[in-house]
């Protein structure tokens, strides 16, 4: 970077925020307000766009008509161009185009190479919304570059998982550090080594800014959503919530790990590696400072914060001769739940028994437990939830586990756990 040069800021708008045209008029003004520069914008597609590109994958598989799926996609988005754009603007044919594209690959999708396919669709909704919002922001004089993301980030051919080459992804998106505009990007793709489309994984637009980020060498990241932060309690559970002014990388990941969703996990490392600061903030209110990450610690423990699993089961595992449970099992034990795709969220083992809990998915479950039937003796309990709290006390316990019966509970210095089932 050359003497004088700024550093790069990223922002990234989720579906949420671009999920109608109002909604893209506000982006708009976000950024007529904040006239950072230079500046990379990760969108993605809009509103959930992508669940209805995944019912075209899941439909075109069971050999199902998709032209009535395919055509609420072409309406919504079409209601959208509609209210943002004047009737004879080029964005109309330009629209036509891509559904046209889509349209033809899902012709060619193939049940032998389904994850190849999947992203080849799916990948469309990223495509589309920035087509869309960077014409809209050039058509009200946010000038700004279009950037095709598969240009930039490369990874290898594990469709809809993508791992990202980190050294080719760096060399290209150097590229544009010297860069003085506004750059729109889409989140969440990528492209293969055989330069075929990739997804990084649902909800990896967030992971998108932070690869930006990283290889730009940025000043600092902000997370635009529909919540004013990041909370230390999620407000379907928790009647009023606080905002986690600032906190460190360290307990961000750590809220992640347990299950917070408000940032996607594989988000911080990348920042915290070069300490680039990530701000979480409201589409709604911007002018509200929202959550701070970075890596001052001081402040983590000021406000304990709890993350709630429902649904959840939980499974007791011992030998059918009651001798003990050993390694040998424990191996044989976690292959089951790895070859299931079973994920552990919480485990403790006795002398006879090992216990687990997670999200009670009956498609995963069901054969879990058949098999697991058939070398040991299997208790489990269901309708259980795990809540963790972070910077706990005995008055927050207390609160968590009022009316509760605690079947299970692992205690550490920072971090308390709970698995529990309402009283009756
Ligand atoms: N559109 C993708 C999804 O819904 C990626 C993202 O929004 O982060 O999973
Ligand atoms: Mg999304």
């Amino acid at each position: 970077m050359g003497k004088g040069d700024q550093k790069f800021t990223v922002y990234k708008f989720g579906g949420a925020s671009v999920k109608d045209a109002a909604a893209v008029k506000n982006v708009a003004k976000i950024l007529k307000r904040n006239q950072t520069k230079p500046l990379v914008v990760v969108i993605s597609a809009m509103g959930k766009t992508t669940n209805a590109l995944e019912e075209i994958v899941t439909l075109t598989k069971k050999e199902k008509d998709i032209t009535p799926a395919l055509q609420k996609i072409v309406d919504y988005h079409l209601a959208i161009i509609t209210t943002l754009f004047k009737p004879n603007h080029l964005i109309f044919q330009t629209f036509e185009r891509l559904i046209n594209q889509l349209t033809i690959s899902s012709a060619k999708l193939s049940k032998n190479e389904y994850d190849f396919f999947y992203d080849q669709i799916v990948s469309f909704g990223e495509i589309i919304s920035t087509t869309i919002i960077s014409e809209y922001l050039n058509e009200v004089g946010i000038k700004n570059n279009y950037l095709d993301a598969r240009d930039y980030i490369i990874t290898d051919d594990n469709y809809r998982e993508a791992k990202v080459n980190w050294k080719k992804s760096k060399e290209l998106i150097s590229k544009i550090s010297n860069k003085k505009g506004l750059y729109i990007t889409q989140g969440f793709i990528g492209k293969s080594s055989r330069k075929k489309t990739t997804t990084l994984g649902r909800e990896g637009s967030d992971f998108t800014a932070a690869i930006f980020a990283y290889c730009l060498n940025a000043k600092e990241v902000m997370i635009w959503k529909d919540v004013p932060g990041m909370l230390n309690a999620d407000p379907k559970w928790f009647d009023k919530p606080s905002i986690l002014k600032n906190i460190s990388y360290y307990e961000a990941v750590e809220l992640a790990y347990y299950g917070a969703t408000v940032i996607h996990p594989k988000t911080i490392k990348p920042l915290q590696n070069k300490n680039i600061t990530l701000y979480v903030k409201s589409f709604l209110k911007p002018s509200l400072r929202g959550t701070l990450i970075n890596n001052n610690t001081s402040k983590d423990s000021l406000i304990p914060s709890f993350i709630f699993k429902v649904n959840q089961i939980l499974i007791s595992i011992s030998a059918k001769d009651y001798s003990f449970i050993v390694e040998d099992n424990l191996s044989d034990i976690f292959k089951l739940f790895a070859n299931l795709n079973v994920k552990i969220n919480l485990m403790q083992n006795s002398a006879i028994s090992f216990s687990v809990c997670c999200d009670n998915d009956k498609s995963k479950i069901t054969p879990l437990l058949k098999k697991l039937t058939k070398q040991y003796k299997i208790l489990y309990n269901t309708d259980v939830e795990l809540v963790t709290v972070r910077h706990f006390d005995t008055k927050t316990i207390s609160r968590v586990t009022k009316n509760k019966n605690v079947l299970l509970q692992q205690k550490s210095r920072t971090t308390a756990r709970m698995v529990m089932k309402d009283k009756v």
